[in-house]
């Protein structure tokens, strides 16, 4: 049996430079969502009887930095490359950082959401949330990449919140 990080590490796709590059994209090889984020199959949770899957990205970090960011903390991509994994290419901030990336590069035109001071994720979290969604991933599951409680992805997925986001 491979370890969790052998099996990590065969889906990530390093580049010639090998791994001490710091400027090539490294693309994920296993399964990624719609919006292309990498997922990675995690465990199994004996206790739950449930896949734990988390973003790749996210595994990623915590392997590098060897610390699991929190829920507001996310890990973002800076390179405007969502399945691409390069340590080097990720960064740690909040969903605020996120959506002020967004705004500066142009990509939102919506800020409805933004300006609900309740508002504790993006309208691109909401968004990935419902790709997760779409593909039959569980409250739980989606909860866990994304690093937020069951109930907020249940009230985006049955549109009791953010009623304004489509895919
Ligand atoms: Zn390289
Ligand atoms: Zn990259």
């Amino acid at each position: 049996m491979p370890s969790i990080e052998e099996r990590f590490w065969r889906l990530v796709q390093i580049c010639v430079h090998g791994p001490q590059c710091q400027d090539c994209h490294w693309p994920w090889l296993g399964q990624v969502t719609h919006g292309g984020h990498g997922i990675f199959y995690w465990y199994y949770d004996h206790t739950k009887k449930t896949n734990i899957n988390i973003g790749a990205h996210v595994f990623m970090w915590s392997l590098i930095r060897g610390t699991m960011p929190q829920w507001p903390l996310l890990i973002r991509h800076t390179d405007d490359m969502p399945s691409c994994i390069q340590p080097y290419h990720l960064a740690i901030g909040t969903s605020q950082d996120n959506s002020d990336d967004m705004v500066t590069r142009g990509r939102s035109s919506c800020r409805v959401g933004m300006l609900n001071t309740r508002a504790k994720i993006t309208e691109d979290d909401v968004r990935y949330i419902l790709q997760l969604h779409g593909q039959g991933f569980s409250a739980r599951e989606i909860g866990n990449i994304i690093n937020i409680s069951r109930q907020q992805v249940t009230n985006i997925t049955h549109k009791r919140s953010w009623t304004h986001i489509t895919l």
